[in-house]
């Protein structure tokens, strides 16, 4: 993504950030709505974030050892979610890659089933497309990704309940989990329907599976409490395993995944499921991940919110009167604007792959070179969020407003053919 494949020309190389602003190799500032792919919820170089790093790197950077502040992170993911045991890794990739290990250990059985268009990082038994028919097994989504890797896993449409009830009823006995992102944000943001995630957590109970929520990118950042509290905490459920990452470390390499304190168990060294990492951890990561954690109060979240709500009205009106037909999709103070038609859509909404995939590609790529050249990074995909932070103050949201409607002239140019 970030060699602008989706959007063509060529990356700006940074040189700096602060709060909401990026500045490129040539000078060149931009206010920022990609934020890392979304970690900085405190905007870039928080001066809190950065003085508790650098005292931490003054402490020595790694110790293979464990630490206080690895202990107190552990300790905010556990008060804002309902994981009771947490495990530390480096990387959303080897959270999911773990938590799935872990459930296999657990439940003895060996088949994962996923949605299309959740992405998971890149293990390599995830990155993987549906096969022929529902309820099959899948096929890999990438070379370097053997057959084998993939031929335990079942790719079904988001949203599908019919689809993932049909797949139980075949392989329910061979399912050790289903995961899925909380509100998928990587073929663009997509709400879940009220109760989809209760559904999928019911389904898998009743079948002995787990149920895996990945919030690496919704942790902490959809909301306080992650997707999560945005419907399993109103709902009274919770997953049986959840992974995080980006926002828990702060702009640093931390992750994590938790859950169950039976499961959890059931981790090496108390358990017999190997896991492990040298920097996992890490002190001055994890010290990153606390002090953002700890500064992220509900004002942060009120603050993104009503940044994100002036953003988004703002690109809708734009759209509007450019003519542009499009649908703005969100989930808590994440979202993505689909340059489609909503008439097209079953419901107005774009509820899973095949709906995201009607974006207009072309048109976004026009949006996004125009915002670019007028001052505004946006993400480089038409199937990703955009993010914004406690540091978009009034006048980073203004310039955003300001370059919108030139922007969606443009994509109306490209829509229109
Ligand atoms: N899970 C989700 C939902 C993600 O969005 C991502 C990354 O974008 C990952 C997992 C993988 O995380 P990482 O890039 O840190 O490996």
């Amino acid at each position: 993504m970030r060699a602008f494949n989706a959007v063509g020309g060529t990356p700006r190389f940074f040189r700096s950030g602060a709060g909401a602003w990026l500045t490129d190799a040539d000078g060149n500032e931009y206010v920022d709505l990609v934020l890392s792919w979304g970690p900085l919820l405190l905007g870039h170089a928080h001066p809190e974030v950065q003085a508790a790093v650098q005292a931490a790197v003054a402490r020595g950077t790694s110790f293979g050892a464990p630490t206080e502040p690895e202990v107190e992170l552990a300790e905010e993911i556990t008060a804002r979610t309902p994981v009771e045991r947490v495990r530390f890794v480096s990387s959303g990739t080897e959270a999911t890659m773990s938590a799935i290990r872990l459930a296999r250990g657990f439940t003895g059985r060996d088949v994962v089933v996923k949605f299309a268009g959740c992405y998971h990082g890149h293990v390599d038994a995830l990155l993987a497309s549906a096969g022929s028919g529902l309820a099959t097994f899948a096929v890999p989504g990438t070379p370097g990704v053997p057959a084998s890797s993939t031929e335990l896993t079942i790719v079904l449409p988001y949203h599908d309940r019919a689809a993932v009830t049909a797949a139980f009823a075949e392989h329910g006995d061979r399912i050790a989990c289903l995961v899925t992102e909380a509100a998928p944000g990587n073929m663009g943001v997509i709400e879940p329907e009220p109760g989809f995630n209760r559904f999928l957590a019911e389904t898998c109970a009743a079948h002995g599976a787990l149920f895996v929520s990945d919030e690496v990118m919704t942790g902490f950042r959809a909301a306080r409490q992650g997707q999560w509290g945005r419907d399993g905490a109103l709902e009274g459920w919770a997953p049986d395993l959840m992974t995080f990452g980006k926002v828990m470390g702060g702009g640093f390499p931390a992750a994590a995944f938790g859950g169950r304190a039976d499961v959890m168990a059931l981790l090496a060294p108390e358990g017999p499921v190997y896991q492990a990492g040298t920097l996992s951890g890490n002190p001055v990561a994890t010290t990153a991940g606390l002090t953002t954690l700890r500064l992220a109060t509900d004002e942060v979240y009120e603050h993104v919110g009503a940044a994100a709500q002036t953003v988004k009205d703002a690109a809708s009106q734009a759209l509007d009167a450019a003519g542009v037909p499009h649908v703005v999709s969100s989930a808590g103070t994440m979202f993505s604007i689909f340059l489609l038609d909503p008439a097209e859509l079953a419901t107005g909404a774009v509820r899973d792959f095949a709906d995201a995939s009607r974006t207009d590609a072309r048109a976004y790529a026009a949006l996004f070179h125009s915002m670019l050249d007028q001052g505004v990074y946006l993400p480089p995909s038409a199937y990703e969020a955009w993010f914004l932070s406690a540091a978009h103050d009034d006048r980073a949201v203004q310039a955003v407003v300001d370059a919108l409607p030139a922007a969606a002239r443009a994509a109306a140019r490209v829509h229109e053919g």
